[in-house]
């Protein structure tokens, strides 16, 4: 009753202001609610995309969009802008319900979502700062391979590989700055809304891609496809594979005197793996040499192997510089602690964790959550006593190269980088060869505790 006579009367008190302008907007024009050169601030900001939600305990509004949010508050003139105090140029007002600024006031809300509002009050118009990002795919053809060089975002893509085709899913919609031009392995390239997909000849496939700064760029790197590596499965013994981090573009992580960590983990996996063939153990390394290799390679190759153990070798970098000693991870969706967290955020760098994946992994491998343990406590173990550690436990964190494993499987940080004093011995051979016997020592007793019998690791049977 009282808000319909306040309405009546203030339509008698300002007869000449339209109760609506109309805003243009990229989606198209939209009424919104105006009181003389005051705009609706909530429909505005949900035109802009933002989720508006009223906190009646606070007295507030919230708006979210794009992991940025603003609270204002009616008859304030001061936002919270991500967690900050930000004065705004001017109040804002209740009015018959709707919750109004001016331009300038909406300007300084839409802002943090990457919104502008220009015009005027009384023909408002919203848009996207910058409009949509003009993306421009190149085809780079060089002796070591081709490349397809994505520029003009900073955006990182999913990136989805069917055979013959290769699809960039985008957060946000892009547009191409000009066509694709076929060009060697690329036939074509087309763009709807926020997703590239890209055609490519018969045989070749997506190897590997990463994002590059300065420029920023996102680079996909191209490889014929390889047939699924034939299941030689050696009769009666059991198949490693040894995965040293990184390769490549990625050097991993960065010691003193700008070692890189993708040649630690090469030399220690290829010591790791002479011990394990000496003592009757087949080994397969997912890569042999300085290249680049995806992380969901990594276990695939194990995986269509039918390996009994997958380790992923690394070395560890930390900004605390006394760090040192090996930390041995296993799978799982949480991290075990703040610093298994940082290692796995820092490993997994070369590639998006796809929550939905990991989620799928966890209810598919439960059943390996409790072999790995053991994997990664015998290394760990072998490795405390060499390095002269008493109790470092095993962590747990969510590391992508383990993702998708279907054997029990591990990531091991064999030392720190970061620890200039551990970086030098790292980088010898002898303590390489310490490292790999004690990492040999310890697949050997899982295998012997879980394969009894055959295997080549076993006392020989009489
Ligand atoms: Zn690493």
């Amino acid at each position: 009753m009282r808000s319909s006579r306040v309405l009546a009367l203030t339509f008698l008190l300002v007869p000449l202001t339209a109760p609506a302008v109309t805003v243009s907007t990229p989606q198209g024009p939209s009424e919104v609610f105006a009181r003389g050169d005051l705009l609706d601030v909530v429909a505005l900001l949900r035109l802009a995309g933002a989720e508006v939600q009223f906190a009646p305990a606070a007295g507030s509004y919230n708006a979210a969009a794009a992991g940025h949010e603003v609270q204002f508050t009616p008859g304030g003139s001061l936002a919270v802008v991500d967690g900050k105090l930000t004065p705004l140029p001017g109040p804002l007002r209740l009015v018959d319900g709707h919750v109004v600024g001016s331009l300038a006031t909406v300007g300084a809300l839409l802002g943090p979502f990457g919104w502008t509002a220009n015009g005027s009050a009384a023909a408002p118009e919203l848009a996207r700062v910058g409009g949509t990002e003009q993306v421009e795919l190149s085809v780079v053809r060089a002796p070591t391979g081709t490349t397809l060089v994505l520029r003009g975002t900073r955006q990182r893509p999913r990136v989805t590989t069917l055979p013959g085709l290769v699809m960039l899913l985008f957060p946000e919609p892009v547009a191409l700055a000009r066509p694709v031009q076929p060009a060697g392995e690329v036939l074509a390239g087309e763009l709807d809304g926020a997703t590239l997909t890209v055609r490519l000849a018969a045989g070749i496939e997506v190897a590997s891609s990463y994002p590059l700064e300065d420029p920023p760029r996102f680079v996909l790197r191209l490889a014929k496809s390889e047939p699924a590596a034939p299941l030689v499965r050696p009769k009666g013994g059991p198949l490693v594979v040894l995965d040293p981090g990184h390769g490549g573009e990625d050097l991993g992580a960065r010691g003193p005197a700008g070692e890189s960590e993708k040649a630690v983990t090469l030399a220690v996996a290829q010591a790791t793996a002479a011990r394990l063939q000496a003592a009757g153990v087949t080994v397969r390394l997912t890569r042999d040499g300085d290249e680049m290799v995806a992380l969901t390679d990594r276990t695939a190759l194990a995986n269509r192997l039918q390996a009994a153990v997958f380790l992923s070798i690394h070395v560890n970098a930390s900004p605390a510089r006394g760090a040192h000693g090996a930390e041995t991870y296993y799978m799982s969706v949480d991290a075990s602690d703040p610093q298994a967290a940082q290692a796995a955020a820092r490993e997994n760098a070369s590639a998006a964790p796809d929550t939905v994946q990991l989620i799928l992994w966890d209810l598919a491998h439960v059943a390996n959550l409790n072999s790995s343990a053991r994997l990664a406590r015998a290394v760990q173990e072998r490795l405390n006593a060499l390095q002269g550690i008493r109790d470092r436990g095993i962590r747990q964190a969510p590391f992508v190269v383990l993702t998708g494993a279907t054997m029990p499987s591990a990531l091991v940080e064999v030392g720190f980088l970061s620890n200039a004093q551990e970086a030098s011995r790292l980088l010898t051979s002898d303590t390489q060869e310490q490292v790999a016997g004690a990492m040999a020592e310890a697949i050997l007793e899982f295998l012997r505790a879980t394969m009894p019998g055959p295997a080549g690791t076993s006392a020989p049977s009489p």
